[in-house]
């Protein structure tokens, strides 16, 4: 069987396996392919691959060679290819076009942002590895780009109080953009509407801040729900309070599937103070801010906007290694005794990440949302 490693991009830094990764695979006997450069960025380079036992190809020679394509991005990859694997991110509750572009094309598409948040899928998790980096850099980068200091400091020109920081969102990004902003020392404050956050975010030492009446999200498998219009105008009543006091405000609010929801307004941040600092890694589903450009920094009264959805690829070796080991553990699912590719659509974790295989979709949600919006399309025609 021979995999093949596909360069991404020119916007990522980041290598769907790199080198250390992809010699797990040639220990087992697997063949693996590398386009020319394609870990240069993440510092993964073609010598570390050829030292590793993978050979360095043309992007011709795998897409016409390899049995199984590595690319998280599925940006550069020509539409009409047909019969390929492909393992990556690729966001398909958005791309419908692209989805049934698959289908037709007899491609097998495997998102791994599709893969169920289970106990028994936690070590495939590439959203959740690349959240966790997301969070801290987003962190890191708050605290670089903000003109005072994180931390409280005690100087002999007189002291300093400690940054305010507050974070929208407590999944596994917000958990660590706060981790990482105590450590720095600034003082968080964090709004989540899972009830379920709460615990973890004071066992970080940060304040949370209930919002009565949240909807419930108990049967939503880890992930928020939308709220009642009576739940965001009390939410957005208090972020108000939150942000007038607030030095740098880190947003990651998503709802699975969904735009994001907008949670700070252009009059909320018209009352932060200048030199303050707002990331928004919820950009590219259309931001928590008003003012939110997703890949873009922009200066609005004298407030810094940074939108980025794709932070893990500001630290592309770790980031890298990180879905590289989470994508071991989903080949594991997909090579059989033979060391062939096989799938068996029986299970829930296959069945989830496939959204396309012998011309067809096969991940349910991906079914329903399509079919689902043809359906609706249909009617309001007719
Ligand atoms: P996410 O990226 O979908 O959303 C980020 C956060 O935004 C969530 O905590 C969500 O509740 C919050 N949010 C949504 N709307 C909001 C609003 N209006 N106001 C404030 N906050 C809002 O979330 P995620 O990081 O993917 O994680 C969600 C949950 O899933 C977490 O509890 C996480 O621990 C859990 N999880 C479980 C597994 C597993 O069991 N294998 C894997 C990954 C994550």
């Amino acid at each position: 069987m021979i995999i093949g490693i596909l360069q991404e991009p020119s916007f990522e830094s980041r290598v769907s396996l790199p080198a250390a990764e992809a010699a797990a695979l040639i220990k087992n006997g697997i063949t693996i392919w590398v386009e020319k450069d394609a870990g240069l960025k993440a510092f993964s380079l073609d010598e570390d691959y050829i030292l590793a036992g993978a050979e360095i190809k043309s992007r011709s020679d795998i897409f016409d060679g390899a049995d199984v394509l590595l690319a998280i991005h599925y940006s550069n990859i020509p539409f009409a290819l047909s019969n390929k694997v492909f393992i990556g991110v690729y966001q398909p509750m958005y791309n419908h076009e692209q989805v049934e572009g698959w289908a037709q094309n007899e491609n097998t598409i495997f998102s791994l942002d599709m893969l169920p948040r289970t106990t028994r899928a936690q070590s495939m998790d590439v959203l959740s590895s690349q959240s966790n980096i997301a969070g801290y850099k987003a962190a890191l980068l708050a605290a670089a780009t903000y003109s005072r200091y994180f931390p409280m400091m005690m100087t002999a020109a007189g002291s300093v109080p400690p940054a305010k920081v507050l974070v929208l969102g407590a999944g596994v990004a917000g958990l660590q953009a706060v981790a990482t902003s105590r450590r720095l020392g600034a003082v968080v404050e964090v709004f989540d509407t899972r009830a379920a956050a709460k615990e973890e975010v004071l066992s970080l030492g940060a304040k949370f801040v209930e919002v009565e009446g949240a909807a419930d999200d108990t049967k939503a498998g880890g992930y928020a729900v939308d709220q009642s219009a009576d739940f965001q105008q009390k939410q957005k009543q208090k972020i108000a309070d939150s942000i007038k006091k607030a030095d740098v405000v880190i947003t990651t609010a998503q709802v699975f599937g969904k735009k994001a929801p907008v949670l700070v307004t252009q009059e909320m941040i018209a009352t932060m103070r200048a030199g303050s600092v707002i990331i928004d890694l919820a950009a590219a589903t259309g931001g928590n801010t008003e003012l939110t450009q997703d890949r873009q920094t922009i200066v609005w009264n004298n407030v810094t906007i940074i939108g980025d959805s794709n932070l893990a690829a500001a630290m592309p070796a770790d980031a890298s290694k990180a879905y590289g080991r989470n994508l071991l553990s989903f080949l594991k699912m997909l090579i059989n005794k033979e060391g062939q590719f096989a799938i068996d659509l029986t299970d829930d974790i296959l069945k989830s990440a496939c959204i396309t295989h012998n011309g067809e979709i096969i991940s349910p949600i991906i079914k329903t949302r399509i079919h689902g919006n043809a359906a609706q399309l249909h009617s309001q025609q007719s």
